[in-house]
């Protein structure tokens, strides 16, 4: 066993219950998580990520930027079929500043050519509705041209990309919310 002597020191209590230094009180073992005999409860040791994540979600930029790797990674995998990822969220970052853009929820990347990964020099930025619009023509005809064709429609340049601004984060087109 490598636990310290400190933290041996509170016994649990006789009706199984043990003691969680950040609580500061006495909770039942089930709050308590794995094999070992930790005086943090399960609340108290939340993994990492899941810190993280919870610090991303209440940040529309860092949470804008997270769905939009989340949307590269997806449809890299299931709808284009690249076995390797060509960008990160500090791609995309620069991707957006370049294009004086901030990222978001509304905004989604896809490849330029559909039969290329996606990379920096790869990318075309569209809203969520040209993203659903450009993989299900991929998925159908596996056509380049056409998708392109259907691409150069759909593409956003920074004056018309909705949603991107913090006051106008709902945005007014009714076709956004299907
Ligand atoms: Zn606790």
């Amino acid at each position: 066993m490598t636990q310290t002597s400190h933290q041996r020191s509170i016994p649990d209590h006789p009706s199984g219950c043990r003691w969680c230094k950040k609580c500061e009180k006495f909770l039942s073992l089930d709050r308590f998580p794995g094999r070992k005999r930790r005086h943090e409860c399960r609340m108290h040791r939340k993994p990492k990520i899941m810190i993280e994540r919870q610090k991303m979600f209440k940040d529309p930029s860092r949470l804008g930027l997270w769905r939009m790797w989340h949307y590269i990674y997806l449809d890299s995998k299931t709808v284009f079929g690249h076995e390797k990822l060509g960008i990160f969220q500090e791609h995309i970052k620069k991707i957006c500043l370049k294009n004086s853009i901030k990222p978001s929820v509304e905004l989604r990347i896809l490849p330029t050519d559909p039969r290329s990964p996606i990379t920096e020099d790869n990318i075309s930025l569209v809203d969520r509705i040209g993203r659903m619009v450009l993989t299900n023509t991929w998925k159908l005809t596996k056509n380049t041209e056409t998708y392109q064709t259907v691409l150069k429609q759909q593409v956003c340049h920074n004056s018309s990309v909705k949603g991107t601004s913090p006051e106008n984060e709902v945005s007014t087109n009714p076709q956004a919310n299907t």
